[in-house]
């Protein structure tokens, strides 16, 4: 059976881009394997400038959320990287065994590098501590959006090195990871021009208000040939389009292809019906997170049960790792 990890940083709210993109999929995957392992990766958090009071509060928020959206720590372990240390001790091992040239071609590793005037080194390390985040629990599936398959493709170099060279040949020790992508793998941001992403402040919170998503949604790009009601437009190339198909039944979604295309609906009365659906889902999960943040108690239970139950796994990984490299 596949063993399942995860991972979101605390660096903000989660958006319905973190949502469609993974966190949906955990919901559902911890049905069939209750072993998932979800976590808020906040040591991944600490490479930009942050405030330690609101990374506090965002940590705590983030649980909310994850909670909230259906995560049920009955079934699977969610908790905070931070509070076990063994995930910092096999980074340290795999960046003796990680190519430099690897790290930084890593597209994401450009991307936030070129926007800062002095990059640490923790921004171009970063997928090697993803890469103990995942192989410490021996997992072999990895549900994540588009943006993280570059990395995955890092994990598995990491852990076919260090098999090559601590592992018997016919008994290697860590699984190559890969990644498992919804229909939904890569959500645009509401500008249409990148990915949404915490970073670049385009998202739709997933506990955004009703009418806040609706001031977000109602001046979103859409498909640039709609210049007037009349004008028909590609339902492909429209972001709205790709929303609906995630958040609207089937039937819906083909009523859209066929309004958009043949221009009987404008684009707002595309995106309310859009809206309508966004808030059959997303109005349970508000009232959820409402009655959590009531009950603190209920996430510092979950979280430290999580605790718990990764230590005692990570604790025979390493034991096993610093027994083969010679370290006992
Ligand atoms: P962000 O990119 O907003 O900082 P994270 O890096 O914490 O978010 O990513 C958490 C999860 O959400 C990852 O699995 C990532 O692949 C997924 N994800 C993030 N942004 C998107 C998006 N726009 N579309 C689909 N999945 C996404």
């Amino acid at each position: 059976m596949a063993r399942i990890f995860s991972g979101i940083q605390p660096s903000g709210e989660l958006h319905i881009g973190n949502y469609l993109g993974a966190v949906r999929n955990w919901v559902q995957l911890q049905q069939a394997h209750p072993g998932a392992i979800f976590c808020i990766v906040d040591y991944h958090a600490l490479t930009g400038n942050y405030d330690p009071a609101v990374l506090r509060q965002r940590r705590h928020e983030m649980a909310v959320s994850l909670l909230a959206a259906g995560i049920d720590p009955a079934r699977a372990t969610l908790y905070a990287q931070s509070t076990v240390p063994e995930h910092t001790e096999l980074a340290w091992i795999f960046n003796t065994i990680t190519p430099l040239g690897e790290l930084e071609r890593q597209t994401q590793y450009k991307d936030k590098s070129s926007r800062q005037e002095s990059v640490v080194v923790g921004l171009l390390t970063y997928p090697v501590l993803q890469a103990a985040d995942i192989l410490l629990y021996l997992a072999d599936t990895v549900p994540v959006g588009e943006d993280q398959v570059q990395h995955l493709e890092l994990s598995r170099e990491v852990a076919r090195k260090w098999n090559a060279r601590f592992a018997p040949e016919d008994a290697p020790f860590f699984p190559e990871p890969k990644p498992l992508l919804t229909p939904t793998r890569r959500i645009m941001g509401l500008d249409g021009q990148a990915k949404m992403s915490k970073s670049m402040g385009n998202t739709i919170g997933l506990l955004e208000e009703g009418d806040a998503i609706w001031a977000k949604l109602r001046p979103a790009v859409t498909d640039p040939a709609r210049v007037r009601k009349t004008d028909p437009g590609t339902p492909e190339v429209c972001n709205i389009y790709h929303l609906h198909k995630a958040f609207s039944p089937p039937p819906v979604v083909a009523e859209v292809a066929e309004k958009c295309s043949t221009a009987a609906w404008g684009c707002i009365e595309c995106k309310k019906v859009l809206h309508e659906h966004m808030e059959a889902e997303l109005v349970p999960i508000r009232r959820r997170a409402a009655e959590l943040r009531e009950a603190p108690e209920l996430i510092t239970a979950a979280l430290d049960a999580g605790t718990e139950t990764c230590r005692t796994i990570a604790r025979a990984t390493m034991g096993r790792v610093k027994e083969a490299m010679g370290l006992t």
